[in-house]
């Protein structure tokens, strides 16, 4: 297992700073191995942080937002019955 800190924590940023579904779709498109989830919480990586970012906290931040949804593709179910529900 590899995590992409810095794709994690541009993700992580959007979700506090931006109010756009584009963190959640880009999760989305990883593999479970790949999302924040998958951090074990070693600290390894704070250590060779030159800005002292708490990465794991950081993470474990962001799994528990990017589980509480809304993801794309609950939206896009959503849509699509709204449409079929009108057209009736
Ligand atoms: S805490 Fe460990 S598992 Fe999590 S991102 Fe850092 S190095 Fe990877």
């Amino acid at each position: 297992m590899e995590l992409d800190i810095p794709y994690l924590l541009q993700c992580y940023n959007d979700y506090k700073f931006a109010t756009t579904m584009t963190p959640s779709m880009r999760i989305d498109a990883l593999e479970e191995d790949k999302r924040p989830s998958a951090c074990i919480g070693c600290g390894q990586c704070m250590h060779a942080c030159p800005q002292g970012i708490d990465v794991p906290a950081a993470l474990a931040e962001l799994a528990e937002m990017y589980e509480k949804g809304p993801h794309w593709g609950d939206v896009v179910v959503q849509r699509a019955k709204s449409i079929e529900d009108d057209l009736k």
